[in-house]
């Protein structure tokens, strides 16, 4: 049925079972992130532009093409979170101060927003799930947010992931890069992409991850980031191998990968998933020590990822995942007339009050309405009470599943309890 305002394209209205399973994923991201001492955060979806512009950076593709930006009611130009970190960081900075202690471990869930063109895995209002380690200069940091998300697709069972690691460097090698392939691509210049053409000068990097297929196939022979890295970077990068190694973590070095955004240095990774022989990134990540010193804040070291919720969720059904999801609903309890309706209600709002997930008709329907409702909603069990039950003060329970029938006594509402609840 059309309504007479439609959903904005890009965005997503989620029902159960989905919405179901999309809280089950995140339940069991924030649980994995705990067992590391990851705590959550929460920022406001609306920052100032700016904060994006000099963090993202003018240059990649979010801040040129993506970002929903728009003037608020003092014209401040204000913008709706493409991504978390930024924010985060700036949230750590503006509230802690010189006795804050370190290292800070952050989670975090929720919605970011960027104008693309919506595809399979592409929305314009899509879910992260992040972590963020504040003041954890050596590898180990990054090992720990490694290890949160290799803990989280495991747990979700998630089929055909690898992890990608590869080292651009600090900001001097980053430097010396910078101009190698500055270098390389200038003699390519007519053959780049428009937006490429720009990102010479600006930042030559953006263009390695460029989506354009004539500028992937120019840089495919272009000089890699991991030959320009310094002693200490190099140190890092194969200390961080061999902790993998040790935690046998699966992964291999794809030189290729440099991410999207500009306040990386040093290590970055992305999980991705086979997906009938083309590659889905469902976690990208890195290490940004330079971004909280270059927007007025204090030298803070700091790594992190982010986790694309929706494509999450779509493997789990393509891949045929089961992670046995109930929809909780445990006893329907049904009522014949007056007299049994308070004993229905009574009786519902006792079990609720001890932890059972109980329900009774609120439309006033007769017995066989309110059973083919019960049953419809996945109740597991279902009880009828009318005057016979009222007047002996026991009730008949059935186990929808089984259909066998068991009778309980109205005033040990103990047992009852103790014998669905466990079910
Ligand atoms: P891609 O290269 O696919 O555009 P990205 O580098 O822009 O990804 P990040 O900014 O690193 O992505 O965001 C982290 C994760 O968020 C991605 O790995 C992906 O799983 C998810 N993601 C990013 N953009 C979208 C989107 N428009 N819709 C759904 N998920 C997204
Ligand atoms: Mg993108």
């Amino acid at each position: 049925m059309s309504f007479f305002v439609d959903r904005l394209r890009g965005m997503q209205d989620l029902f159960p079972p989905e919405s179901l399973l999309f809280n089950e994923v995140e339940k069991i991201m924030k649980d994995s992130a705990s067992f590391y001492g990851f705590l959550p955060i929460r920022t406001p979806i609306l920052e100032f532009t700016e904060l994006f512009d000099r963090s993202v950076g003018d240059s990649s593709d979010i801040v040129q093409k993506e970002m929903y930006t728009f003037k608020d009611k003092s014209d401040r130009s204000v913008t709706m979170r493409p991504e978390f970190t930024a924010g985060v960081l700036r949230a750590v900075v503006n509230n802690y101060s010189d006795c804050a202690v370190f290292p800070l471990k952050f989670m975090y869930c929720g919605p970011c927003y960027r104008y693309e063109k919506p595809q399979v895995g592409r929305f314009r209002e899509f879910y992260q799930f992040g972590l963020e380690i504040f003041g954890g200069d050596s590898f180990l940091a990054d090992l720990e947010a490694i290890s949160v998300a290799y803990d989280i697709l495991t747990k979700l069972k998630l089929k055909n992931f690898k992890l990608e690691i590869n080292c651009i460097g600090c900001s001097k090698c980053k430097e010396k890069y910078l101009n190698a392939i500055r270098d390389f691509l200038s003699i390519k210049y007519d053959l780049l992409c428009e937006t490429c053409k720009s990102r010479l000068n600006l930042n030559p990097l953006r263009i390695l991850d460029c989506k354009n297929e004539s500028c992937k196939s120019l840089v495919l022979d272009a000089p890699e980031t991991i030959d320009f890295i310094c002693d200490s970077c190099r140190s890092d990068f194969e200390n961080l191998k061999e902790s993998l190694d040790i935690s046998k973590i699966p992964f291999a070095v794809n030189t290729r990968i440099v991410r999207g955004l500009d306040y990386y240095t040093k290590l970055v990774f992305e999980f991705v998933v086979d997906v009938g022989g083309s590659l889905l990134t469902v976690c990208g990540g890195g290490r940004y020590d330079n971004l909280s010193s270059s927007l007025g804040g204090p030298l803070m070291s700091a790594t992190g990822l982010a986790i694309g919720m929706e494509r999450i969720v779509k493997l789990i059904n393509d891949q045929g995942i089961d992670l046995c999801i109930e929809n909780g609903r445990k006893i329907f309890v049904c009522y014949l007339d007056d007299e049994s309706r308070s004993f229905a209600v009574d009786l519902v709002f006792k079990m609720r009050k001890f932890g059972v997930k109980a329900d009774y008709d609120i439309v006033g329907r007769g017995l066989k309405s309110q059973l083919r409702y019960a049953d419809k909603m996945g109740y597991k069990f279902v009880s009828v009470l009318g005057r016979d039950e009222v007047r002996s003060g026991s009730v008949n329970v059935k186990d929808m599943s089984t259909g066998v029938v068991e009778k309980f006594d109205i005033n040990d509402i103990g047992d009852l309890i103790r014998n669905i609840k466990t079910r």
